[in-house]
């Protein structure tokens, strides 16, 4: 039976970009070799590489002043390399604190400078993004969490700033347009929406470094890898590989406008089924719902019935709609790749459980 991955991640790929995979896995173009064996110095390789890194900036629209790099250490690592390299020890930064995500990254700003919470939904379990806070002209950088993969919610505009911002998209990046012109650096792991485990998208404005005084260890020093290429040691070679097939889909489909019309289409699939069946009942706030991750748990009265939900789900092949223990009931994660049957296939089910129970 075919199955639709609805979990966090590792997510979702497009079918497509699964068979081209698996076909490079046992022979990569013409080498006569797999891509799992090839030197990441092959000029074959050299070549997926440039690729890739061209075709992450263009789909965003990046300009000549900016570097994509794919690092390894997950996006986790990204939250001390950002203050390592941007942040001197007498310099402030701000954050919003809108999930765990979020929380991780603030955490790691102190072994380097200061940081100031600017605003935080936590008190209400992260179920909105916070709008309308004060945003302090002597602060470095802005960090958002554009996507909060595990609440559901989602920034539909980033806050007005003359400061530069520091996106973490791990769980929205290509789904939707960026306002590149605000953006000091985005990073995004790749396992949620571009591919594979092993390899973090980074994408920097070249002026945002080099003004540290502290020595940078060699690997986590962005302008390392900027220097050399995003090759200064073996790159994750089959991780990049994949993304880059899958930035080539996502350029097929249209790029990230289109991709983000389909996004909204098939969210909203799902979301007014939450908000019609009586059974059901959506946890983000409606303004800030995300076109990602979709937060919902049993309406008051029907909680009994979440084990036996979740049951039917994967009986029916819609494997990962668990909720996460801190949200709880149900999350169905409808990345780029997820397609309009897989949701369509949940409503089915939504409606099915509701005919028979409410
Ligand atoms: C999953 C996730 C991360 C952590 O990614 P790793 O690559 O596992 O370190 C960070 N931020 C967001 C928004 C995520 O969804």
């Amino acid at each position: 039976m075919k199955k639709y991955n609805f979990y966090a991640g590792p997510a979702i790929l497009p079918q497509e970009v699964l068979q081209q995979a698996s076909e490079a896995a046992l022979s990569f173009g013409n080498m006569g070799l797999s891509i799992l064996e090839i030197s990441h110095r092959s000029k074959e390789f050299v070549a997926v590489l440039e690729e890739a890194r061209a075709l992450a900036k263009e789909l965003l629209g990046f300009g000549d002043d900016y570097e994509a790099l794919f690092l390894q250490g997950g996006a986790s690592s990204q939250f001390f390399m950002i203050p390592m390299n941007i942040l001197n020890e007498n310099e402030k930064a701000g954050y919003v604190d809108t999930g765990n995500w979020s929380a991780k990254a603030i955490k790691e700003v102190s072994h380097f400078g200061t940081q100031e919470v600017l605003a935080s939904s936590k008190a209400d379990n992260y179920t909105y993004i916070p709008k309308d806070f004060d945003i302090p002209n002597d602060i470095k950088y802005l960090h958002l969490t554009s996507n909060n993969t595990i609440y559901g919610t989602q920034y539909h505009a980033f806050p007005e700033t003359n400061v530069p911002l520091v996106v973490d998209m791990s769980s929205d990046v290509f789904s939707r347009p960026v306002p590149t012109d605000k953006i000091g650096l985005l990073y995004a792991g790749a396992q949620k929406n571009m591919g594979p485990a092993g390899t973090t998208l980074v994408i920097v404005r070249k002026d945002m470094l080099g003004k540290v005084s502290r020595n940078i260890p060699t690997m986590l020093d962005y302008n390392t890898h900027i220097n050399k290429a995003s090759s200064f040691n073996t790159p994750p070679v089959f991780p990049i590989y994949v993304s880059l097939l899958t930035m080539r889909w996502v350029k097929a489909q249209g790029g990230v406008a289109a991709m983000e019309l389909k996004n909204e289409e098939k969210a909203a699939i799902l979301y007014d089924e939450i908000d019609r069946n009586p059974l059901f009942v959506g946890t983000a706030r409606k303004e800030d719902r995300s076109l990602m991750n979709v937060t919902f748990v049993m309406n008051k009265g029907y909680e009994s019935l979440e084990a036996e939900f979740l049951n039917r789900c994967t009986e029916e092949g819609l494997v990962g709609v668990k909720g996460y223990r801190t949200v709880g009931g149900f999350r169905a994660s409808i990345y780029n790749a997820m397609p309009k049957e897989g949701i369509e296939k949940l409503v089915a089910l939504m409606k099915d459980f509701a005919d028979k129970k409410a």
